[in-house]
């Protein structure tokens, strides 16, 4: 069982990093070159990664020839950010966990050896460290079982591998910040939420602190009871580039009233800050209100950690000034909740991704008069 302290953080482990000798494969590939995966790690590499654990390697081995051998066993792929060398473990744990950016308490490290699982477990108290012995047994622990596994959690290791090739890519690109949205041939879809998204979105609204408008999370059963109602838009948007997914990367709750829509939640992924998803969102929406010919409000709430939303709304024109179609919405929002306004006007479509999207004039707003 685990090596850790019994007051070791509870919660889902997010990348299972792996020795290689006598751990992942049986024998030690300095001594003998054929080693063996067993069908059993086999099979717990491929359910970890179906359910959304990212898993990666920390072993002292010659890097090309243990990556061609992992190669050769067809499962190299599954691996982000291996570190294959012959320094410390614990310093190699401690890079991937950064390179990932994960907290130290959401990684997990397996290897035969008592004295590197000390080693990891001395410098990084939080890294839950395991013994070979325990592979068996991994699927079936609570930290290795997500409460919830959503299409963006199966496709996890795609979008951290399409993520790192993107970032190589801008590093090595010579032309403007803009020249290089453009090279990625984005497409950002946004589209009105089944029951089967909300789990991701649900998942979005927890992560999405930075990027958060009101920093209210809504759970899944209030958005999933918003969803049959008529008056309530609840959308979900995902990004894809010519690297692979982004998933889903934003979240709208619009309320529909007569004279105004009310934009009670947008957050968008910390991920995409860089490509300006939040402002082609609320671009995207001022036009709708436009052609519905609507007033647009938003629920706005300062927390320590939202600046850059405050940024993209004031930038989109919302403002504190008066007007009549506040009343429709008057007492709606919650404490120290700022009500902001704009009139808006059409708006040109985004230049650095093709934007498809729904039309929100399509769903009649509720007759004046009737109740919510
Ligand atoms: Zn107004």
């Amino acid at each position: 069982m685990s090596d850790t302290a019994p007051e070791a953080p509870p919660g889902t482990v997010k990348c299972l990093v792996w020795d290689l000798d006598n751990t992942l494969w049986h024998g030690t590939l300095l001594e003998d070159e054929n080693v063996v995966l067993s069908e059993a790690n086999r099979e717990l590499i491929i359910g970890l990664d179906a359910r959304g654990i990212l898993q990666s390697v920390c072993s002292r081995n010659d890097h090309d020839i243990a990556w061609a051998r992992l190669k050769a066993l067809g499962v190299a792929d599954y691996f982000v950010v291996p570190e294959i060398g012959w320094g410390p473990k614990s310093d190699a744990v401690r890079r991937i966990t950064e390179r990932l950016d994960f907290a130290p308490g959401t990684i997990a490290f397996i290897d035969d050896q008592p004295a590197e699982r000390a080693e990891v477990a001395f410098h990084l108290p939080e890294v839950r460290c395991y013994a070979a012995q325990d592979a068996a047994t991994l699927l079936s622990l609570p930290e290795f079982s997500p409460r919830s596994v959503t299409v963006d959690s199966r496709q996890r290791r795609t979008m951290y591998q399409a993520g790192f090739r993107r970032t190589d890519e801008r590093e090595r690109f010579a032309g403007s910040s803009e020249d290089f949205l453009r090279s990625l041939d984005m497409v950002m879809r946004i589209g009105r939420a089944t029951d089967d998204e909300l789990s991701r979105v649900e998942e979005l609204t927890l992560r999405t602190s930075q990027m958060n408008a009101t920093g209210v999370h809504y759970p899944d059963e209030v958005l999933r009871a918003l969803l049959a109602c008529p008056s309530h838009e609840v959308l979900v948007t995902t990004l894809t580039d010519r690297f692979g997914p982004h998933g889903a990367v934003g979240v709208v709750l619009l309320e529909k009233h007569e004279r105004a829509w009310h934009l009670k939640l947008l957050a968008t992924s910390c991920r995409v800050v860089a490509f300006g998803a939040g402002t082609i969102i609320l671009n995207w929406l001022v036009d709708q209100a436009a052609l519905a010919g609507v007033h647009l409000l938003a629920d706005f709430r300062a927390t320590d950690r939202n600046r850059v939303m405050e940024i993209a709304y004031r930038f989109a024109g919302l403002d504190e000034q008066p007007c009549g179609c506040r009343d429709e919405v008057s007492g709606s929002s919650g404490e120290d909740v700022l009500l902001l306004h704009l009139t808006p006007e059409r708006r040109e479509p985004p230049t650095t991704v093709r934007l498809i999207a729904p039309d929100l004039a399509d769903r009649a707003p509720p007759r004046a008069g009737l109740p919510d």
